[in-house]
């Protein structure tokens, strides 16, 4: 079995977003109040409170403050298990001797979702029925696979969003007998080494101009003014559509990977030396394929394929037909061998990263 989260756009009406704002207040105001609760115990009775202790106190509440009767009694539960978490969290880092941070009060910048752990919500087509809320109208770009678990509502510089946590049966996958080795570009995110080549979208492309732009708009703006929070918030967006793309880009890649091939073998990112020379919006294009790498491992961990990580120290300057160093400029796009062999530049590189990774396995 495994998890995995599905994340579509919510289109609420201005009533219902009215009423995830208000219940977003109401969770967090909870999330800190037990908080306070579990330190002010802590310091004067030298006692923890459980998570069961707090859950029992939730129907007082509600009748102390009539207020929360508005809110899905599950999505309570589930702030009371944040919490916990967060503790339980904090408590293994204590035990591993690491710096360990105490669990946060929460600020309105940081608790963006509210969870309905078992009931209270039904996926309708073109709707989402939430439990106090409503039927929201939802954009479904994908099919669900497997039994949904959880629904979490979020709402992030001024979008609305749904997702989905699912469990699927993680499937015997065919294998293939196919191993690949893949080098990472610009133009082209991915490069196999059969000679495959999976382009950057070019959209990515444009949102990158848009984001220099509003970059810009932000640092010419007053500190404080209103002018330049709605700048910050429009840069915000602006962020977050590029990592949408991004990972829909990578979903597509890492899906082609993991159902065409047995090992994949990545270069390293984590190594240094492997430089490729680009000012051009390097960290837009070192986060895609940081996420590419964690996707296809994560897809490849479910369908019982490998993937392996080698230093790619080299791989673009080796013959990968004789092993001789030939050396070549970036510009130079073909790799030309005195021992014949030709192949593009990128091409060549995946082959010798698909053969460290071979040696890596023998
Ligand atoms: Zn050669």
């Amino acid at each position: 079995m495994a998890m995995i989260t599905y994340k579509f756009k919510l289109e609420p009406t201005a009533e219902q977003q009215k009423k995830i704002v208000e219940t977003l207040h109401l969770c967090r105001w909870l999330y800190n109040t037990c908080l306070e609760q579990r330190i002010q115990t802590y310091k004067q009775q030298k006692k923890s409170i459980s998570f069961y202790t707090q859950k029992k106190e939730l129907p007082l509440l509600k009748k102390e403050l009539p207020i929360f009767k508005t809110v899905h009694s599950q999505v309570l539960q589930n702030v009371l298990e944040r919490l916990d978490k967060a503790y339980q969290a904090f408590f293994k880092r204590l035990a591993k001797g690491g710096k360990a941070g105490f669990p946060r009060f929460q600020g309105k910048n940081r608790f963006h979702s509210f969870t309905y752990t078992q009931s209270g919500f039904q996926l309708k087509k073109k709707y989402l029925y939430l439990s106090k809320i409503g039927e929201v109208r939802i954009k479904q770009h994908r099919q669900i696979q497997g039994n949904i678990k959880t629904c979490a509502v979020v709402h992030k510089n001024g979008q609305f969003y749904a997702c989905f946590s699912c469990e699927v049966e993680t499937k015997k996958s065919f294998k293939t007998n196919q191993v690949v080795g893949v080098d990472m570009g610009i133009t082209h995110l991915a490069i196999t080494s059969d000679g495959q080549f999976f382009d950057n979208p070019k959209h990515l492309r444009k949102s990158e101009r848009r984001l220099k732009r509003r970059q810009r708009s932000v640092s010419k703006k007053k500190k404080g003014s209103n002018r330049r929070k709605k700048a910050v918030h429009l840069l915000a967006k602006c962020h977050e559509h590029i990592a949408n793309q991004r990972k829909d880009t990578a979903h597509k890649i890492s899906r082609q990977l993991v159902n065409g091939y047995d090992v994949i073998v990545f270069e390293d990112l984590n190594i240094q030396g492997m430089v490729k020379n680009h000012k051009l919006a390097k960290s837009i294009v070192d986060s895609a394929w940081r996420q590419l790498i964690q996707i296809t491992t994560y897809k490849a961990e479910n369908a019982g394929k490998q993937v392996i990580e080698v230093n790619p120290y080299h791989t673009s300057q080796v013959c990968s037909n004789c092993g001789q160093l030939v050396k070549k400029t970036l510009a130079e796009r073909k790799h030309r061998c005195k021992c014949g062999y030709q192949e593009h530049r990128d091409v060549n590189a995946a082959k010798n990263i698909l053969k460290l990774g071979l040696q890596k396995i023998a």
